[in-house]
């Protein structure tokens, strides 16, 4: 059940294929990628003596040997901690000491930083920079057979990126891996051997997990030359490689679409955009559509279930002519096969239909505990149900639409009110770029609803003749913000916390 397996077979099937990419050129085939993990799996456990659990940590940017240290680590018998590359140095030592971390991959632009603080974590065996010599010295070892594990042994310990407190752990085993990657195949879309997958998003999140499915196809893996995401690049791309698949955060897409038609680019090279991790306007998609056709699906999930909530499919979103079109495009869509989702109340209990309460997650792919936080653990996993933090509502035919974070609705007159759905409405102005709305404490109204609003030549007026076109007047925003930019957190998610903590500091 070791994920490594996934590829040895895919090396043992088809030894030849390409396997990594930078750009458009071959670095690696199967072959060669299996045997350089099996070597440095070889150091980490003969060299360095780590034992099977031990935690490695990959702090990288996006570079071409990310996924010869991910195996290594797996072939091994290790657990991999995958650290976001935007972290400041102090929070990856946080993690390291939290992880116990006894390897380190880290790439030479963010080693700088880190290791003048490295000292400071005891549990340290091996430090390793692509490019410096005692990288190179790993492949001096001889290749080992992969080891074997168990299904419910540790594969993945993910610090969530958090909008408030510090990060927790979250555990993934073998199978929770091996089950979303299962999901992939029977929600999001299916793999071709001459598919390419191009990490536009960091391979340490979301994009990173979609390798599995890759590398059991024996399919392309692409770092781009930018090493990360730029339009014009992956269109460049899209057409050296053809069949080019992504996973991208809505902005992205947003930024895609938007260079798509502003030079006319062609969109033949794309195969599928998975987009998810927040949300996506119904203009926006609906844009999105319009210029690139029928290459989009939506994932919903977290850490805690990555990328395994629920799938919004390519033929749900391209069914224009279905009554329900609008409605289902702003939805989440259906539950993933290997998880049950429900919407509840406090209690626990399932509610009826078009009710909104908060979504729960049971199935497969759900984390096994946060890493040695069985408070927060009890908190998340109750009887066998992650609670997401996620409010939302079910439709009759299973359509998820998702509302808010529990923690971001705003009650204003004893009325709940869902920051998304003004957001919806702002959006439709043509001149609104982004927008933020929270709420605002008020000895009257208990809260009030509070825009903050990125855009040119706007004034409240406008924008709340729009609200009153569109919403029940007393969700319309009291107060307008007109902003530069957004505070957003290091996955690109907007820090509602740092706007309520700046209106309260007025
Ligand atoms: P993370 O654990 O950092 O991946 O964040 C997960 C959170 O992102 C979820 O709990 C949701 O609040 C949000 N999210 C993920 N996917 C979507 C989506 N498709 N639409 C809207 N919000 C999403």
């Amino acid at each position: 059940m070791n994920l490594a397996q996934l590829l040895v077979r895919a090396a043992r099937s088809y030894p030849e294929r390409p396997a990594v990419l930078w750009g458009a050129d071959v670095i690696r085939n199967y072959q060669q990628l299996a045997e350089r993990s099996a070597r440095v799996a070889s150091h980490l456990s003969h060299t360095l003596g780590l034992q099977a659990g031990d935690r490695v940590a990959l702090y990288m940017s996006n570079h071409v040997d990310y996924l010869e240290f991910l195996y290594a680590a797996w072939w091994a018998g290790l657990v991999v901690v995958p650290v976001n590359a935007k972290l400041h140095a102090k929070e990856v030592l946080f993690i390291l000491e939290d992880a116990q971390a006894s390897a380190l991959f880290v790439t030479a632009d963010l080693a700088a930083d880190l290791k003048p603080l490295l000292p400071r974590v005891s549990s340290l065996r091996g430090v390793f920079t692509p490019g410096e010599p005692e990288c190179a010295d790993l492949q001096d070892a001889a290749p080992i057979l992969a080891v074997h594990r168990a299904p419910d042994d540790l594969a993945w310990l993910f610090y969530t990126s958090g909008t408030t407190g510090r990060p927790k752990g979250v555990m993934q085993t073998h199978r929770n891996l091996y089950a979303m990657t299962s999901c992939y195949f029977s929600d999001v879309d299916s793999v071709e051997v001459d598919d390419a997958l191009v990490y536009a998003a960091p391979m340490s999140h979301g994009a990173g997990m979609y390798n599995f499915a890759f590398v059991a196809r024996a399919a392309r893996h692409v770092v781009p030359a930018s090493g990360g995401f730029d339009p014009a690049e992956l269109v460049v791309l899209s057409q050296q490689l053809g069949n080019l698949c992504l996973f991208a955060a809505p902005t992205m897409v947003k930024r895609l679409v938007e260079y798509i038609q502003s030079v006319g680019a062609p969109v033949d090279g794309f195969k599928t955009i998975v987009y998810g991790g927040g949300p996506m306007y119904v203009e926006d998609i609906q844009s999105a559509l319009k210029t690139m056709g029928p290459r989009f699906v939506q994932i919903y999930g977290q850490g805690e279930s990555p990328m395994t909530i629920t799938a919004l499919s390519r033929q749900h979103l391209a069914d224009q002519s279905h009554p329900q079109w609008v409605h289902r495009i702003a939805s989440v869509g259906h539950a993933q096969t290997l998880v049950e989702v429900r919407v509840v109340n406090e209690a626990g209990d399932a509610l009826p239909d078009g009710e909104t309460g908060e979504i729960v997650v049971r199935g497969e792919p759900v984390m096994s505990a946060y890493w040695c936080d069985p408070e927060a653990t009890a908190k998340a996993l109750r009887d066998g149900w992650l609670w997401t933090g996620d409010m939302g509502a079910m439709d009759a035919n299973g359509f998820l639409t998702l509302k808010d974070r529990s923690k971001d609705v705003i009650i204003s007159g004893g009325s709940n009110i869902y920051p998304r759905e003004v957001e919806e409405v702002l959006l439709c102005h043509p001149a609104v770029h982004e927008v933020s709305v929270i709420g605002q404490p008020d000895a009257e109204w208990g809260e009030v609803v509070v825009a903050f609003v990125v855009g040119q030549g706007l004034d409240a007026q406008t924008l709340d003749a729009l609200c009153l076109e569109h919403i029940a007047r007393f969700k319309r925003p009291k107060i307008y913000r007109f902003v530069e930019s957004l505070p957003k957190n290091n996955y690109g998610k907007v820090l509602k916390t740092v706007l309520r903590e700046q209106l309260n500091k007025e």
